[in-house]
């Protein structure tokens, strides 16, 4: 008991000062209990949030809601003094002592440690990326999600805006020779976000009782904060910069990347390979699938002799079905009680009706990040609702409407539905919030989402959905499948292999079945960011291969839901990790370890 209390003291006063590793009252014996190893966690997330008050609100953690910390070499450097103390602290627990949600909990705040100083000291996105200084979408959260009263959100907003000018001028002083493509996108986000400043901060001061010379100064602030945001905007753009770094990151960077991010067992390589194969495999089927299906839709008609040829012709023809502008959203809402039933009858997983799902229109301060998406509960805010949110699609010019609704035509649509909400993102984050671990939901491994939402939708196909035209779906999932699978070789041919546009474009469009201009908008996506692209692809690959192994295991007693559901129970947490809890037997019987 005693020595707890003195590791807990040793962890608090670790934060300022560091801990001497070899001080005498902390030997190994004091990291062997799980009581010690939560407590430790409380005090980490606390130290973290201090220092990333801007993620710690985007979690729903809103002590320091009224900070922002001006990016210089200070504040980087205590940062990487956080993550070597946390190191340290962590390297004192026997991680085999501990139970196995502490283990995997263990592992990401190690990985996470390990990324900060990796992305700090050796990628340094802080000297070429001008989009990594970005003050806009914290702003808005705190503007636009309910957690507090309005008044008490605007008055920590207001403090926040202290340090904007300061905050834009270190920016300028730290950029060096940054990388084109990211400098036009930070100058356009700026731009774009600089209103929640001039005009939405103001319209929400009007609801309030603030009094008028408290608002008068709130204002007057705004008026700088968004002087100081174009002003950067500017900056940016009459930027002289003869040398840019590449947009492209290179191929070590990217294997650590990757490896942080992703957290997979493979390597980058290793996953860009399998992709290449899956490919070919899809190419297969799917051609397979367009000569049965050929009589149906083409009569005697001849049918293409290049095998690419003949399935973009079905896959244009089945397209062709689709929602109207106007019906969009209630296309969607439609979907939900369709997906629920299916899932029950299927007996595929159980949903919980106490959290429903909300389908509503795109906020206006989300607008053009994608046409749907979901919206979850954080970790700070379970109770919080899911919302699928919708964009609308009033004033598209009809061109541009009908490419949209024929990308999303009725097989995709369905598919979308699958992925976002039931039973892809909606269940697997309602389960994620249900991981008593708060390490867990913060630290959540997008491979690992990603990787459920695009395998549910192949569970689903497989257990019969598409009634009578199942052929139909498979080769319209096929194609929406390519897209995960292409995104990966995509981002690695790019970043590693000096891919040029014009063979990617062609990737795409050709081998991926997509319409020009979503290619030309993968492309940009992918000069301006990357390793994110591969988690679709990655986490599918893996939690595919694990329910393999998983099925060999348990023989006769493999139960589908029963796999999905303890799955789901770990959390968001990396696949790798999930594989070693649930390939690791503790029958009460005691058949014993089987290993891998
Ligand atoms: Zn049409
Ligand atoms: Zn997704």
């Amino acid at each position: 008991m005693i020595k707890k209390l003195l590791f807990f003291a040793c962890l608090i006063f670790s934060l300022l000062i560091g801990c001497k590793k070899d001080g005498s009252s902390t030997g190994p014996l004091q990291g062997k209990d799980d009581a010690a190893f939560t407590i430790y966690e409380n005090s980490f997330l606390e130290g973290l949030w201090k220092l990333n008050p801007d993620w710690a609100t985007s979690v729903g953690y809103h002590k320091y809601d009224s900070l922002l910390f001006v990016p210089d070499d200070k504040i980087r450097d205590k940062m990487v003094t956080f993550a070597k103390v946390q190191i340290d602290s962590l390297s004192r627990f026997e991680i085999t002592q501990l139970s196995e949600g502490n283990r995997m909990d263990y592992h990401l705040m190690q990985n996470q440690m390990e990324q900060i100083e990796w992305s700090l000291q050796q990628q340094k996105a802080w000297q070429w990326d001008p989009s990594s200084y970005n003050v806009i979408s914290t702003f808005a959260y705190i503007l636009n999600e309910h957690y507090a009263p309005l008044s008490k959100r605007l008055r920590n907003f207001y403090q926040k805006m202290t340090n904007i000018p300061a905050y834009y001028k270190e920016a300028e002083k730290q950029l060096r020779n940054p990388v084109a493509e990211l400098t036009s996108l930070a100058a356009e986000q700026h731009l774009g976000g600089v209103g929640i400043f001039e005009k939405d901060f103001a319209d929400s001061l009007k609801k309030t009782n603030i009094p008028a010379a408290e608002q008068k100064l709130m204002l007057d602030r705004a008026k700088v904060s968004a002087d100081a945001i174009r002003a950067y905007a500017a900056w940016l753009k009459a930027l002289k910069n003869d040398k840019p770094r590449s947009f492209r990151l290179g191929k070590d960077l990217y294997e650590s990347k990757f490896k942080y991010n992703i957290q997979s067992e493979s390597t980058a390589q290793q996953i860009f390979n399998s992709a290449v194969e899956r490919k070919k495999y899809l190419h297969r089927e799917m051609a397979k699938i367009s000569k049965k299906l050929w009589p149906k839709y083409f009569g005697s008609k001849a049918m293409p002799s290049d095998s690419l040829e003949l399935i973009a012709k079905l896959i244009d023809t089945l397209s062709a079905k689709h929602a109207e502008p106007g019906d969009f959203q209630s296309a969607i809402e439609k979907q939900i009680p369709k997906l629920t039933a299916f899932v029950k009858s299927k007996d595929l997983v159980t949903l919980d009706p106490s959290k429903p799902l909300v389908v509503r229109k795109e906020p206006g301060y989300m607008a053009g990040v994608a046409g749907a998406s979901m919206s979850s509960p954080g970790p700070y805010d379970k109770d919080g609702n899911s919302y699928f949110n919708v964009g609308s699609l009033a004033g598209w010019s009809s061109e541009k409407a009908e490419s949209y609704l024929r990308e999303y035509n009725n097989y995709t649509l369905q598919i979308l539905c699958i992925h976002e909400a039931i039973p892809g993102h909606y269940v697997q984050l309602i389960y994620s919030n249900k991981a008593p671990s708060l390490i867990k939901s913060v630290f959540g491994n997008g491979a690992m989402v990603e990787g459920w939402a695009v395998y549910s939708e192949e569970m689903m196909l497989d257990n019969g959905f598409g009634g009578d035209e199942q052929p139909e779906m498979r080769l319209m999932w096929y194609k929406w499948h390519l897209r995960s699978v292409c995104n990966t070789i995509l981002d690695y041919s790019v970043h590693t292999q000096n891919m040029q546009q014009q063979d990617a474009i062609k990737l795409l469009t050709r081998e991926a079945f997509q319409q020009q201009a979503e290619a030309e908008g993968k492309w940009k996506r992918v000069s301006v960011s990357s390793v994110q692209l591969d988690s679709y692809y990655t986490g599918y690959r893996e939690i595919m291969d694990l329910r393999e192994a998983y099925k060999k295991k348990l023989g006769d007693k493999y139960k589908l839901k029963e796999f999905n559901e303890k799955f789901l129970s770990y959390g968001s947490t990396p696949v790798r990790y999930i594989k070693e809890a649930m390939m690791t037997v503790k029958t009460g019987g005691g058949s014993g370890n089987s290993g891998q």
